[in-house]
Formats: C-alpha cells, sequence, structure tokens
C-alpha cells in the first residue's frame, strides 16, 4: 500500500502546556475522523516534549517501544552516531526509546545553522534506520540555485549523495522531503507544478537506485488554503508543516485535505 504522512514540524516553537494543548487538540481532531489507512499524522515537537507529547497521546503511560497511538511522534534531528562523548547530542536509538516513529534529518536550519552535510544527513539516516526510526530526509534548492536553473541538478545531487552514503535500502525506509528554501517559512510555497516536476525526478531516482517504497513530501509554506492542490500531484505522497502546524484547526485542515485525497 502507498504511504501518506502529514507531519509537522513544530520547530523551537511552544512550551510544555501549549504543547500539551496543541497535541490533544490534533488528537481530538483526528480521533473523530475517518483516516485513510495509508495516511500517518506525525508531530515533530521540540526534543523536550517528545515524552510529555507521547505520554499524553497514550492517555498518560510512557511508552515501551514505538508507540501506537494514532498520531505518531518524531524528532527534529538525531546524532549520526548511535552513542558516545557528544556532550548536548541525542542519538537515534535514545528517540526511539521514547517511542517515536519518525525522525527528521538534514532539514535546511540544521544544514544552514549547523553545518550538516549529505555526507553527514546519510549518516544520520543509518543510525535513524538502525534505531528502527523511520527518517525524514530533507532536500531542496536556494532561491539563487532555482534562478539558474539549477534545481534539478542541486536537488539530484542531494538525492544522489544521501543514496551513496546510507545505501538503497535505508532510503526505501525512509520518507524524502522536498522543502524548496525559499518556500520555507515565507508565505509562498511552491506551485503545485513545481513540486510535481521535482517529485517526479526524485522518484525516477530513487526508482533507478532500488528505492520505489520511499514517500515524498512536499514542504514549504503549506497551509489549509492549497494543501490539496499538492496533494493532488501525482508524485506528492504527503507535506512536511513548519507553521501551520502550530495551531490545531489549520493543522486539520491539512489532514482533512490529505483524508479527501487518499480516502479508500
Ligand atoms: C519546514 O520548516 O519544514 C516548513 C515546511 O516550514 P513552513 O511550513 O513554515 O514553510
Amino acid at each position: 500500500m502507498k504511504q501518506h504522512i502529514v507531519a509537522g514540524n513544530w520547530k523551537m516553537h511552544t512550551n510544555k502546556s501549549e504543547a500539551s494543548d496543541l497535541v490533544m487538540g490534533i488528537h481530538d481532531g483526528v480521533e473523530s475522523r475517518a483516516l485513510p489507512k495509508s495516511l500517518d499524522i506525525v508531530v515533530c515537537p521540540p526534543f523536550v516534549w517528545i515524552e510529555h507529547i507521547i505520554s499524553s497521546l497514550n492517555g498518560g503511560v510512557a511508552s515501551q517501544g514505538a508507540s501506537s497511538s494514532l498520531i505518531a511522534c518524531g524528532a527534529q534531528d538525531c546524532h549520526h552516531e548511535l552513542k558516545g562523548a557528544y556532550t548536548g547530542d541525542i542519538s537515534a536509538p535514545m528517540i526511539a526509546d521514547l517511542g517515536c516513529r519518525y525522525v527528521i534529518v538534514g532539514h535546511s536550519e540544521r544544514r544552514q545553522y549547523h553545518g550538516e552535510t549529505n555526507e553527514r544527513i546519510a549518516h544520520k539516516v543509518v543510525a535513524a534506520c538502525e534505531a528502527g526510526l523511520r527518517p525524514i530526509v530533507c532536500v531542496g534548492e536556494t532561491a539563487e540555485e532555482r534562478a539558474a536553473g539549477r534545481t534539478a541538478d542541486v536537488v539530484g545531487r542531494q538525492i544522489d549523495a544521501i543514496l551513496a552514503g546510507a545505501g538503497s535500502a535505508a532510503m526505501n525506509e525512509s520518507v524524502v522531503a522536498y522543502e524548496p528554501l525559499w518556500a520555507i517559512g515565507t508565505g509562498v510555497a511552491a506551485s503545485p507544478e513545481q513540486a510535481q516536476e521535482v517529485h517526479a525526478m526524485i522518484r525516477t531516482r530513487l526508482n533507478q537506485h532500488g528505492a520505489p517504497a520511499t514517500a515524498l513530501l512536499y514542504g514549504g509554506s503549506v497551509n489549509a488554503s492549497n494543501a490539496a492542490s499538492f496533494f493532488a500531484c501525482p508524485d506528492v505522497d504527503g507535506a512536511l508543516v513548519g507553521g501551520a502546524s502550530l495551531a490545531a484547526d489549520t493543522f486539520l485542515s491539512i489532514i482533512d485535505a490529505a483524508c479527501a485525497a487518499w480516502s479508500e
């Protein structure tokens, strides 16, 4: 069955009580909807709220292994090693131990502010898969690269480098999020045609390299009004949502668009 995903990246937002209210608002809304079997709803809160969020989703019980709640939890990053002397860092097995099912790796803000390279990101994909997590691997071009007609080249190289480092088996278990940098947090989303064009290119590359099962998400200023137009694209399997995932009603409207697109 083809997998569809709507994931919310909360970034460094929410205090503990806001995080609780947000996840329970999403949970209550999701509970009252009939979700297609193929659709996974994921929230990626800041690390420090993960345990609290998962226990809230499980009715106050801490998770033993991957939480089976209606809403999956993901982390926003993980270290590339499974353990070691890396003060302040958090490993993929630690995240899995909390009950997370997903982890975002290679978000453009990690690439920009923490110098993450494709090689490092590939290493994180391997660590995440070894820990039993599903990586959401972010790729995307800058405004300058798009203006210069280099989008396919830049994104293609990112995919190739991560495939080469992580291997096709790990990529086949992963999710790729195409997030053009100029669309993140700007309110200027890519057009559905632009998203579809890049997704088709990524899909072809992944197919050629033995990773046909990878789900492809679009991210960058997705909101309640434009989500349906992305979900109508044949190679868009869902969305990675930043700002619009911070209000339960908006995130639920995006989930509604996904339910309409992929109802059984
Ligand atoms: C993101 O940062 O992953 C993102 C897609 O943000 P936004 O939806 O706010 O553009």
